[in-house]
């Protein structure tokens, strides 16, 4: 199959949040994303960058590398993923968000193409675990229309890294006795705090604890793990394929996202990674379209947590991908990763 008559065009997209989004170190109520499509005349692929502000400049920086680097894009090879992986890597280092941005519209672009949808191409199955729904920083006495809100979902990740960090679990826990995961968000700065607030959730029936600490205070984390009830799970700390063999002894589990990672090919190595090292898998997302989360579930069966909601937060989504019953995450058996426009 040549590539020699693809063609691209982006655009931001300002997406709203039901809720205003807020973790230990940033809060939101709206994000600008970048959607890309890439088009072979026949089919119409997607991608979508959700840049963080935790990794890398915002939605204008992508917009002038796009605008500076679009031949490149076009001339990247749409069926050698791993060589394509590595281009990308090397044209566009400044955004992990592209990256992944292009690389799944190439994706798509080759699952149309073959008339197979991405979890059937890359041997994964539509058999997944429930995924969390996500609760944020809040005030008080918003916290019970959040815990109303989220009734449908069975599992809760509260976030968590503030200095009321009890009150929060409180005010949850007097609503709802579902299970809960937790992710401060590196808010903990001491062994000590850490140690006790692992020591205190333990009790509250949570599963496992995200990122307790500061993703540069391994060796505190390494110590907390030794004393920790709760498995802990890499996300700051998990960032590209070639972090994970540093985290051996500090973590359970990586939490992979396709905005950090770069994609679906780093993905696929990052799951090969954690087969090898011995961590459980989690994949997440950012506050993303149902592109991104449609994309990432194509590889959802890999992993034992699945914390795939970014398009549920969403007061309005502009796009129609993968469905979330109840945290229950249906794949699609269209080809590539059958998005289409709302
Ligand atoms: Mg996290």
């Amino acid at each position: 199959m040549n590539t020699t008559t693809l063609s691209l065009k982006w655009y931001i997209k300002r997406i709203t949040t039901k809720f205003e989004f807020k973790i230990a170190r940033s809060a939101e109520s709206y994000y600008d994303v970048v959607i890309l499509e890439l088009s072979d005349g026949e089919h119409l692929a997607y991608g979508e960058a959700a840049p963080s502000k935790r990794y890398e400049k915002g939605p204008d920086a992508i917009l002038e590398l796009l605008q500076a680097r679009k031949s490149q894009i076009l001339a990247l090879p749409l069926e050698d993923a791993e060589s394509r992986q590595d281009a990308l890597e090397r044209v566009f280092p400044e955004s992990y968000s592209l990256q992944a941005a292009i690389d799944t519209a190439f994706w798509d672009l080759l699952g149309q193409r073959v008339g197979e949808p991405l979890w059937q191409l890359f041997g994964a199955s539509k058999n997944l675990v429930t995924s969390s729904y996500t609760i944020g920083i809040s005030d008080l006495s918003v916290i019970p229309e959040k815990i109303k809100e989220a009734t449908p979902y069975p599992i809760l990740k509260i976030k968590l890294g503030t200095d009321y960090d009890h009150d929060i679990m409180q005010a949850i826990r007097a609503q709802t006795d579902k299970v809960l995961r937790v992710d401060v968000n590196e808010g903990w700065k001491t062994v000590d705090q850490a140690k006790r607030g692992t020591e205190w959730l333990a009790e509250e029936n949570v599963e496992f604890l995200e990122q307790p600490m500061p993703s540069d205070q391994l060796d505190d984390i390494a110590e907390l793990r030794e004393f920790s009830p709760l498995p802990l799970v890499a996300d700051e700390n998990s960032v590209r394929p070639e972090d994970l063999p540093g985290l051996v002894g500090a973590y359970d589990g990586i939490n992979i996202k396709l905005m950090k990672c770069g994609g679906l090919t780093n993905a696929r190595r990052m799951v090969e990674l954690s087969l090898k090292h011995n961590f459980d898998i989690m994949m997440g997302c950012m506050v993303e379209t149902s592109i991104g989360i449609t994309a990432m579930s194509q590889l959802a069966s890999y992993a034992r947590w699945l914390d795939l909601d970014g398009n549920v937060l969403l007061a309005e989504d502009p796009f129609l991908g993968v469905g979330n019953r109840s945290g229950e995450i249906l794949l699609l058996d269209k080809p590539g990763l059958g998005i289409e426009k709302r």
